[in-house]
């Protein structure tokens, strides 16, 4: 299948990682940058595209507001936030993700929006000690 929802090895020669911020969106003026967030110390390292996709499944999972929506675009009702949704949204983050993008979630909460910034960081640029990669994972 062509198109956006390729997964791509793009991630490996452009040398990245990630750095994941979950922020209530009542914070986010004061996060607005991409510079200020990257220097504050993430909520979680990413090392490949699988652990994002996972990371932000997990906390959409865990916070989503799951309620039925109007698409549109497909002129029927939706459930946003049950586990179709969020399977399609998964392989949506890691095909993003594969490319060595930045990924920017905006999660409806019972209390209001949660914000996922999970930033693309070239290893040469990181000044936080990048995490062990673990068993047969080592360049
Ligand atoms: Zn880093």
């Amino acid at each position: 299948m062509a198109g956006p929802l390729v997964v791509s090895d793009a991630w490996r020669w452009r040398g990245v990682h990630w750095h994941a911020y979950l922020l209530p969106r009542s914070d986010t003026a004061r996060w607005r940058y991409r510079h200020v967030r990257l220097e504050t110390a993430p909520d979680a390292v990413l090392a490949d595209p699988v652990a994002v996709a996972d990371w932000i499944e997990r906390h959409t999972r865990a916070r989503i507001q799951r309620r039925r929506t109007w698409a549109p675009a497909e002129q029927r009702w939706v459930s946003c936030g049950d586990a179709e949704e969020l399977a399609r949204a998964r392989r949506m983050h890691l095909a993003i993700a594969s490319r060595g993008d930045s990924l920017y979630v905006d999660v409806p909460t019972a209390s209001g929006v949660i914000c996922l910034f999970v930033e693309a960081i070239s290893d040469e640029h990181c000044t936080h000690p990048y995490p062990d990669p673990g068993p047969g994972e080592a360049a």
